[in-house]
């Protein structure tokens, strides 16, 4: 017997986009939608990401800022990236914002479970939690577990912990995000600042590390942060809130289906851009062309996020971090010197061209990048 239509495992990112996505849909295409979720509690997370054209959670964007910096030791440099806008959307209104449509809809049916494996039987899709099993013709998976990277594979952490703080002067450009700030500390891996500025007094200052270890403590995170408020702005400040998280950073070559068919999503399915984290984009994205295969009942070819050239630079810049991150600050610092914020945005959202990528990959260390690429074939052979 079948439970659903589709069932859709993990209301977080990339089930809420599918689902929002799919309530847009006439009911008689969707049938009923079932959502396996096994968190209660609403994760806060700040959601970033450029778009040069209008998009759907456009109504749930609190600040944009047209203007960009980064900085090293070395550069201090700004740009005007119109026609983008560097965007940011706090997560608990994106989960608010869909909670509320799925209450209001009498397609979709939540059940708070863990979901433990999927299996295959013809045409249906067995979806496993601790106690039940569901059925559905089509299920959509963002559930992942990263012990199945196994050990041929880079597995680095992007981990990081930020501060909303309120300065007692006014010290922040309002107008202006800085994206990447590689004036500290650098140790034994790849550090870097960002400041997203709310209003004059308010700001999110956020530490992140791009490392083989998965997270600092507390102390470290902290002292980072107290130290690069003070250098940069200089005043008494109250932390509001503050956040902290981890994304892993992995070569590991997503499918877009298990071997059951169960189409995968979000992360599971490679959203996460393994070289720099974004993913809220690349899963708008990929809602869209899902929803098209499922309208043209076509989901044998489903691919995953990535172009395999795409995925080939990431894999370059990973290699450099695990083995030579102290040369991070450095390429990144040649690159934003010597290629627009705009060039760079177009290539980091992998809509740049070849030219341009040869273009932009000529300003980089030659040698460097050399010696990924012999290193790269040599992992292959
Ligand atoms: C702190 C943080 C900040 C980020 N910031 C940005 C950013 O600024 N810009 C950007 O583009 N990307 C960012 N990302 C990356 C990306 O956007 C997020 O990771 C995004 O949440 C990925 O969506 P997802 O649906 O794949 O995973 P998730 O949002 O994690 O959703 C997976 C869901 O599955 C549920 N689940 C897990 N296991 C089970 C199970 N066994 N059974 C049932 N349910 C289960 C989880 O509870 C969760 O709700 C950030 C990530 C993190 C962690």
């Amino acid at each position: 017997m079948i439970d659903a239509n589709i069932i859709v495992v993990g209301g977080g990112c990339a089930g809420m986009q599918l689902i929002n996505a799919l309530l847009k849909l006439p009911a008689e295409q969707t049938g009923e939608i079932l959502l396996i979720e096994s968190n209660q509690t609403i994760i806060h997370k700040s959601w970033c990401f450029w778009t040069n054209k209008q998009s759907e959670y456009d109504f749930l964007v609190e600040k944009y800022w047209s203007e960009l910096k980064f900085c090293s030791s070395t550069s201090e440099l700004s740009g005007i990236i119109s026609p983008y806008r560097y965007n940011y959307i706090n997560s608990e209104k994106f989960f608010e914002y869909h909670n509320q449509l799925i209450q209001n809809s009498s397609r979709v049916r939540v059940v708070s479970e863990e979901v433990i494996k999927f299996k295959s039987d013809n045409d249906l899709k067995q979806v496993h939690t601790l106690n039940n099993m569901y059925v559905a013709k089509h299920v959509y998976n963002s559930t992942i577990d990263h012990s199945f990277v196994d050990c041929t594979k880079i597995l680095l952490w992007q981990h990081f912990k930020g501060w909303f703080i309120k300065t007692d002067r006014e010290v922040f450009s309002v107008d202006q995000a800085t994206i990447m700030d590689f004036n500290i500390p650098q140790d034994q891996a790849a550090h870097f600042m960002y400041v997203l500025p709310f209003s004059k007094t308010e700001a999110l200052i956020e530490f992140t590390s791009f490392s083989k270890q998965d997270c600092y403590s507390d102390e470290v995170y902290d002292s980072y942060l107290k130290g690069y408020i003070s250098s940069k702005f200089d005043c008494p400040y109250e932390i509001i809130r503050e956040e902290k998280g981890k994304i892993p950073m992995t070569d590991f070559d997503f499918s877009a289906r298990d071997k059951e068919g169960i189409i995968q999503i979000g992360s599971a399915g490679g959203a996460v851009k393994p070289s720099t984290g974004y993913a809220f984009n690349r899963i708008s994205r990929h809602t869209k062309y899902l929803i098209e295969c499922f309208l043209n009942n076509n989901e044998s070819i489903i691919n995953s996020n990535s172009s395999s050239r795409f995925h080939f630079y990431d894999t370059l810049l990973l290699q450099i971090i695990r083995d030579q991150p102290e040369m991070v600050s450095k390429i990144m610092d040649q690159l934003f010197v010597n290629n627009s914020f705009l060039k760079i945005l177009s290539f980091l959202d992998e809509r740049s061209k070849l030219f341009e990528e040869f273009s932009l990959f000529s300003t980089l260390p030659k040698r460097l990048f050399l010696k990924q690429v012999l290193k790269y074939v040599h992992a292959k052979l």
